[in-house]
């Protein structure tokens, strides 16, 4: 540590790498800068180095035969004379965010990738190298005060030229000093203050006289256990040493050098580090955080899924999970209430899922409205099902946002630990897929990865080109699903609800049509239902004498509703079918209407001018503007299937209490969707909802059957009528 005091030393850094010609290049280049690079071509070379140098900086290779870089740094950062030397890892591996994380882990300062940019790696290096050069000024200065008041002590003849010097020092010093009389076998909080200087009094905030003469107890009341002791050992041996710490009283990061300037005596100069501390913490939250929601982002989920691989790998039984989640209609909020509301929305989620998790747990957003949870130490896997449920629980707790109150459900998908996977990214790829796997069994709902979900996600790549086909082979069929009054229980219309038959299967919308939708082949494909169900209605029709207010409800895809020449289509089929426009209901979403609320409005009118009646299905779930909702002309709202489902939920009682009385009030009539028991049906029938749709009646059946079903119910009831 004690150097020449004339001219800029030599300071000294650390090279670590196994290739020669990198030391020698590093070297050559760091020379010419006034630095010396002692080289280690081994990272057990490095550790034994660090004892015989006080080392300004230490660039440190990561790819090495035996300790590697990662675990070089790990041990450096180990050993307390030496966890505070700054280092800058050189890697010529892949910028893979993954390998970043591991060296800000193992304490890097910095990055360069090779091969670097020379003048980069001088500008960098020049830095530490600067701040280890201040570090010693401040540090000698500290000890000539130190020594200099020494002498003032000891000799009781107070010589002015060494007084002047004294005072200068003193005042002019950045850092502050404390000169502290400690009893031998005292500790801390019972040293005596004899000295400070001013910039001891800022940093203590309290001017001289009220500190001179108190004890460090009486200063810091709270002093840090680890303070205490640090400062034990430089008293009991006299050697100096160095800290970093916070200091909880001062609300400060401080880095602390206490000496021994003669017996019973202690010398402390703190430099305050808080300023760069903060900066380092947010680089590390830029890095790691979500900004939003302040939870782990995507990369630092997968840098700890890596550990919990690893860590399973290692240890036998161990046992975590990951959890996958998604918030089920999430995307209309944005659209509807504007992108504030829905981030107010992510926050209260984030919030939640934290509050569901247990302690050791990371949480992560690592999508718009994805979210992560990596269980670890799991006792079994029933508790990953537990915290599982319970974020489902939380989530289904209503939210109040700008005056609305939102309700969301959320799907969760996920794959349990110890599982055969090289690639972190690779488990949270199947968690998602079971998350999906949840979604279309109607969302809040929790899934566990099967092998089997994997196949089915394949086969979602191969659709697309089998629905092509499917259209020309006319694969495609029409159920018909009963609708009923539910005051008589008489038939009173039906929904059409496409099927695909394929391999002697009959494959459900919801696992062909979203790909549709992607693909834009949703058009042709609801097109043909259109005209399928106008030609089964017409012949109908022709067939039976059709309820009072008979209706075929046909879903319309909002691509399909999109298109601009919508009405003139429905024209043509209607006058090609030769059906009576009054017998079709057309069905579109709740969010369909709400994206763009004005030319709803206009095609709407188009086709009430034509006589075609109009429902809003799934509503409920879309947050339609109340002012909107009177301008649009409607015929009926459809309830959604997850609040009838659930009747006993209190809020849901309220919701759809709620929908039929405003339905009423605009004229519209209601459609309970998805009865499934007597007393949902009475629940709702006292309600006086007018219609009910469910598998307690009926589910779809083929339109042969839905004939047999107008054959002996229909004509009846008109007769009776
Ligand atoms: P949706 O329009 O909400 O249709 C109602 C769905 O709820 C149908 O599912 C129906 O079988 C089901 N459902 C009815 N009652 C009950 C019940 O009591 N319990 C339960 N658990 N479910 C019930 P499906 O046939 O699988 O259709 C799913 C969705 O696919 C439809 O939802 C609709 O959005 C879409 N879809 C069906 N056909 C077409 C079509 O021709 N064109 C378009 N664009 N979409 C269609
Ligand atoms: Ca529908
Ligand atoms: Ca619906």
């Amino acid at each position: 540590m004690c150097r020449s005091e004339n001219g800029p030393e030599a300071i000294d850094i650390l090279a670590v790498d196994d290739e020669q010609v990198n030391l020698l290049l590093l070297s050559g280049l760091l020379r010419r800068e006034g630095i010396n690079v002692v080289c280690a071509k081994s990272g057990y070379e490095a550790l034994a180095l660090l004892s015989k140098h006080d080392f300004a900086l230490i660039l440190l290779d990561v790819m090495m035969p035996g300790l590697d870089g990662f675990d070089t740094a790990e041990r450096i950062r180990a050993g307390e004379a030496t966890r505070h030397i700054p280092i800058i890892f050189i890697t010529a591996i892949s910028k893979e965010q993954r390998h970043v994380f591991r060296g800000y882990e193992a304490g890097a300062v910095d990055y360069l990738i090779k091969p670097f940019d020379h003048d980069i790696l001088k500008n960098k290096v020049r830095v530490f190298v600067d701040m280890h050069r201040q570090r010693l000024a401040v540090q000698r200065a500290g000890e000539a005060l130190a020594r200099t008041v020494a002498e003032l002590r000891s000799s009781s003849r107070a010589l002015s030229d060494s007084r002047a010097r004294y005072q200068s020092l003193f005042n002019s010093m950045l850092n502050g000093f404390v000169l502290l009389s400690m009893e031998e076998g005292a500790a801390l909080p019972q040293a005596r203050v004899l000295e400070v200087n001013p910039a001891m009094e800022r940093m203590m905030d309290r001017p001289r006289e009220m500190l001179v003469d108190r004890t460090v107890s009486e200063l810091l009341p709270n002093l840090e256990g680890h303070l205490r002791d640090f400062t034990a050992e430089v008293a009991r041996s006299g050697r100096s040493g160095l800290v970093e710490t916070y200091v909880a009283d001062l609300r400060r990061w401080l880095r602390i050098q206490a000496y021994v300037p003669g017996p019973g005596l202690l010398a402390l100069v703190a430099e305050d580090t808080t300023a760069r501390r903060k900066a380092e913490e947010t680089v590390q939250e830029r890095t790691f955080q979500d900004p939003l929601t302040g939870l782990a982002n995507r990369a630092l989920l997968l840098n700890r899924l890596e550990q919990s691989m690893e860590r399973s790998r290692r240890r036998l039984n161990y046992l975590y999970a990951v959890l996958f989640l998604d918030l089920d209609r999430f995307k209309p909020i944005n659209s509807s209430l504007g992108p504030a509301a829905g981030d107010k929305v992510l926050c209260i989620v984030a919030e939640r899922i934290k509050a569901a998790a247990r302690g050791l747990d990371t949480v992560a957003r690592c999508g718009a409205d994805e979210f992560a949870l990596i269980l670890e130490e799991l006792k079994n896997p029933a508790e990953a099902m537990q915290v599982a449920r319970r974020v489902c629980r939380e989530m289904a707790r209503p939210m109040e946002i700008d005056g609305h109150t939102l309700r969301f459900t959320a799907s969760v998908g996920v794959v349990l630990g110890p599982a055969d996977y090289a690639q972190p990214e690779d488990l949270l790829r199947d968690a998602g897929i079971a998350m999906e796997h949840a979604r279309t069994l109607g969302g809040g709902k929790v899934k566990v990865f099967k092998w089997a979900m994997r196949t089915r996600a394949q086969y979602a790549l191969n659709v697309n080109q089998h629905l092509h086909q499917a259209l020309d082979r006319d694969e495609f069929r029409l159920h018909y699903q009963p609708i009923v009054d539910l005051k008589t229980m008489a038939l009173c219309g039906f929904e059409a609800l496409i099927r695909w038959q394929t391999d002697g299967r009959l494959v459900p919308p919801g696992d062909f049509i979203p790909h549709a939708e992607q693909t834009g082949l949703i058009v042709p494909i609801g097109q043909w239902a259109l005209a399928e169900a106008c030609r089964t209605t017409s012949l109908w029709r022709s067939r039976f004498a059709l309820p009072e207010g008979f209706t075929v409800a046909v879903n319309l895809s909002a691509r399909q509703f999109a298109q601009p020449d919508l009405v003139r289509q429905l024209a043509r089929i209607l006058e090609e079918t030769g059906l009576d426009p009054q017998l079709l209901k057309l069905e579109i979403t709740e969010t369909m209407m709400m994206q763009n609320p004005e030319s709803v409005v206009h095609k709407l009118r188009g086709l009430r001018e034509m006589g075609v009646k109009v429902g809003i299905d799934d509503f409920g779930t879309g947050y339609s503007s109340l002012s909107y909702l009177r301008r649009f002309p409607i015929n009926t709202l459809k309830v959604d299937r997850s609040f009838v489902s659930d009747l006993d939920a209190f809020e849901n009682l309220v919701i759809v209490r709620t929908i039929v009385s405003l339905a009423h009030n605009l004229g519209f009539d209601v459609v309970a969707e998805g009865i499934e028991t007597e007393r949902q049906r009475d629940f709702l029938a006292g309600l006086n909802c007018e219609f009910g749709q469910g598998f307690l009646f009926s589910k779809a059946v083929s339109g042969d059957q839905a004939q047999d079903l107008l054959d002996v119910c229909g004509p009846a009831h008109a007769g009776e009528a």
